[in-house]
């Protein structure tokens, strides 16, 4: 029976196109969720007056076609780490990690913006602090199609350099990724005891088919980075890993973690200061950006 049920869903899975998945997942969903209830519902009134207006025009010459939707612009929300009260690593010369995530962030959303073909924001636009949960509810509240943590920690090894890209899992990768994690999610001990990460208040199941289309988006962003920064930036044995971050935790939007190199490195350290660095990092991520959204990478999202 189980069999049966997994085939079928092999069918379905092959047969339909991944955009259309995600509609009929955020359809299901509906069920259970009442903000996308009311976004399916928006969508169906709409298709509705249309066939309407449709039958009127249709009852003397041919219709004349009047506008079009206006295309999707997929919203892009980067998130430099740290801020504020909270440094993050401080480099091997005493660079804060704060200071490199932004100003690398500030380069990406710029050359992002350039192309025309994206909605940008950063999760801070200043050198001020931000919960984790508060990086999420941002992505969340601006609808967007594509989440990107930047960061650049430390490790005990200073010897240790190269960049590597993250996505979510609740076993990490290896024991130095489960490290990363533990110390950026402890990042809310700078905001206080009443910082915490809210539990998604969906159905179990549906939530969790919506996190593995989620997953596998991510994974295929990641993939993306790490192809893009190869033979052109330093990257870590193994560069694609997975670790229980809580900013990349979204179950409906494709999330990544960029570890840009080690503070901790003296090379590393001394890279990332260079402006010239931080714009070649920006430029492979905005190819990589730009390959995914060719391919059909989210453009809908969950929420409407
Ligand atoms: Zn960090």
């Amino acid at each position: 029976m189980n069999d049966n049920i997994k085939s079928c869903n092999d069918i379905v899975r092959k047969s339909i196109p991944k955009m259309s998945r995600r509609i009929m997942l955020s359809a299901s969903a509906a069920l259970f969720m009442p903000s996308i209830a009311i976004a399916v519902d928006k969508v169906t009134k709409n298709s509705t007056s249309a066939k309407h207006s449709t039958n009127k025009s249709t009852k003397g010459k041919a219709p004349a076609i009047v506008g079009r939707a206006k295309p999707h612009v997929p919203v892009i929300i980067l998130d430099p780490g740290h801020g504020g009260k909270d440094p993050g690593a401080v480099g091997y010369s005493g660079t804060y990690e704060k200071h490199i995530a932004y100003a690398t962030a500030v380069e990406l959303s710029k050359q992002l913006m350039r192309t025309g073909k994206y909605h940008v924001k950063l999760t801070r636009n200043a050198d001020k602090f931000v919960p984790l949960d508060g990086r999420v509810d941002f992505a969340q509240s601006n609808k967007a199609n594509l989440f990107v943590s930047m960061h650049a920690d430390a490790l005990n090894n200073h010897s240790i350099r190269g960049a590597s890209v993250y996505t979510l899992s609740n076993h990490a990768s290896d024991a130095q990724s489960a490290a990363l994690a533990s110390v950026e999610n402890n990042a809310d001990r700078y905001g206080g005891a009443n910082v915490h990460v809210a539990s998604p208040a969906v159905q179990k199941i549906l939530a969790s088919l919506v996190k593995l289309e989620t997953k596998k988006e991510s994974v295929a962003m990641a993939q993306n980075v790490v192809r893009s920064f190869h033979s052109r930036v330093n990257l870590l044995q193994n560069p694609k890993r997975y670790a229980a971050f809580v900013v990349l935790k979204s179950i409906n939007i494709p999330s990544i973690l960029v570890e840009m190199g080690f503070m901790s490195n003296r090379v590393d350290e001394e890279s990332l200061k260079r402006a010239a660095y931080r714009t070649l990092i920006a430029s492979s991520m905005r190819q990589a950006i730009d390959r995914y959204f060719a391919i059909g990478g989210s453009v809908t999202h969950l929420t409407g």
